[in-house]
């Protein structure tokens, strides 16, 4: 795999657009079922706006790019997932400082400080069918990798498939946070649409190290 440094980091954001681009339907679809169909339009508002940012400016390190990110979602996404993922890409800009790379180590730490900030913004836990039921999975996977002596694409390539299955997972579960708790019952059987676009931006972050 590639070295995980600002290019990259440039990939990965230019990738991420194009995929939520790519997938905006799919993901208003998914919102519709549980919640207020929303969820692509929000992403992709956010991920254009960070195209046009990254025209005008280059980040000059990973973690520049990530708050480059953060502050673009957090301006330009509302609802649940803007500030979700703004804190996301906030912590792990923050996780990984001015490093001009990343290692597995310093990785799993900027995914795992993404997951606790959603955590702290949301208060999540694993089961409650959102993003978190993505987030958990490919943190813990990407740990393992790491510790068993994986590269960092390699690491992210664990992240991504794990954060896929726990997409998957949301489908039986009736939701404790969100939109998606008021349905109760009636959200079983539909897939937790932030929980999908998690897997997503992390298996684009995955190819974009594999290039
Ligand atoms: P909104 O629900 O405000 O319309 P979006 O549709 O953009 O916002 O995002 C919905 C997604 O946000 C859900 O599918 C879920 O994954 C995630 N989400 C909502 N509330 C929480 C929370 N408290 N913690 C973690 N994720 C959450
Ligand atoms: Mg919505
Ligand atoms: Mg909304």
């Amino acid at each position: 795999g590639q070295t995980l440094d600002t290019a990259w980091a440039v990939r990965w954001l230019r990738a991420s657009a194009a995929v939520i681009a790519e997938n905006r339907v799919a993901l208003i679809e998914l919102d519709r079922a549980i919640g207020d169909g929303d969820h692509g339009e929000n992403m992709d508002r956010g991920f254009t706006a960070i195209l046009e940012k990254l025209d005008g400016e280059q980040p000059a390190t990973p973690g520049a790019a990530f708050k480059l990110a953060a502050m673009t979602l957090m301006s330009k996404v509302g609802g649940a997932a803007g500030p979700l993922y703004g804190t996301a890409f906030l912590r792990a800009g923050t996780a990984v400082g001015d490093a001009a790379e990343l290692d597995s180590a310093t990785l799993v730490a900027a995914l795992t400080a993404a997951r606790d900030g959603v955590v702290a913004r949301g208060k999540a836990e694993v089961g409650d069918k959102t993003m978190i039921d993505a987030w958990t999975p490919a943190v813990d996977a990407a740990a393992a990798a790491a510790a068993s002596g994986e590269d960092p694409a390699a690491v992210l390539a664990a992240a991504a498939s794990a954060a896929e299955a726990g997409a998957e997972s949301t489908d039986p579960l009736i939701a404790h946070k969100g939109r998606a708790s008021y349905l109760a019952e009636r959200a079983i059987g539909h897939r937790d649409p932030g929980a999908v676009s998690s897997a997503l931006l992390l298996r684009a972050g995955a190819q974009a190290a594999e290039v």
